[in-house]
């Protein structure tokens, strides 16, 4: 059974995800399983999707999410690759419907393809995004190669040195990523310490926080915008790092030409 041919909006939101796991691939930002992305897909579910019987028996999550009531998440499955789900989303992902309690879920379609391990930091994200009243519905993890990078020098894990270096090397990346880049220090993979920095530095005005020598977690209003929100900033450091290849260190722009763009464009920070 396919559930997307009838409902060509969620259609429309899987297709996306298809897409930024293709672009992914290509970047060489996702190494054999390596990432994730998950979408809050509910505003997309009518009455005949809210009919469908479950694939499964019901599953805890780990956790209880109270704003997760009546929610339903397209998930990338556990251990697939994004270059397949690119080919085939539906086979390598599956939607899933939270249950009455918010503390577990079934999977609903195409087929009982279990979830990513990290679905409880992705939903608790996902949770502390609806309890704020943020647009925000797609959450994505990956490994940008000049990013991770970056994080191997303490000198850009200081609060906000990555992002004042990124946002100088061209005017672009401040104005397309004006939260700039969190950081979050070294913490376990999948570990709950991990999800509760991450929610943390959310919070603290960002859309794109940083994993010390890991990768990016970013939340954006749909997938095709948070993948662009890492791509600016991985481009800046390319940049950078093509400098410091020509032998030099990049001036950067000038904080004065920064001020000027950040009232241009009416940006928050
Ligand atoms: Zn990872």
């Amino acid at each position: 059974m396919n559930i997307l041919i009838q409902h060509p909006a969620l259609q429309a939101e899987i297709d996306k995800v298809a897409e930024v796991a293709g672009y992914l691939w290509q970047k060489g930002w996702a190494e054999r399983n390596g990432g994730n992305i998950t979408i809050n897909v509910t505003d997309y579910i009518d009455d005949v999707l809210r009919t469908l019987p479950a694939l499964t028996e019901p599953r805890p999550i780990g956790k209880t999410l109270p704003h997760l009531a009546g929610c339903w998440f397209y998930c990338k499955g556990t251990g697939r690759r994004m270059r397949d789900l690119a080919r085939d989303p539906m086979a390598n992902g599956s939607i899933i419907r939270i249950l009455p309690g918010c503390d577990s879920y079934e999977i609903v379609a195409d087929a009982p393809v279990a979830p990513t391990s990290e679905l409880p930091s992705h939903l608790a994200v996902h949770d502390y995004l609806l309890a704020k009243g943020s647009p925000y519905r797609a959450s994505l993890h990956t490994h940008p190669i000049e990013l991770v990078a970056l994080t191997h020098s303490k000198k850009w894990l200081e609060k906000d040195a990555a992002t004042k270096m990124l946002w100088s090397m061209i005017p672009e990346t401040r104005a397309f990523c004006p939260r700039g880049l969190g950081i979050v220090p070294y913490l376990m993979p999948s570990s709950v310490e991990l999800a509760e920095a991450t929610i943390r530095t959310l919070n603290q005005d960002y859309d794109v926080v940083m994993w010390e020598k890991h990768g990016v977690f970013a939340v954006e209003t749909d997938i095709l915008n948070a993948f662009d929100q890492v791509d600016v900033l991985n481009k800046a450091a390319q940049i950078y790092i093509a400098a410091r290849n020509m032998g030099f260190e990049p001036d950067g722009m000038t904080d004065a030409q920064m001020r000027e763009l950040s009232q241009a464009f009416g940006l928050p920070k």
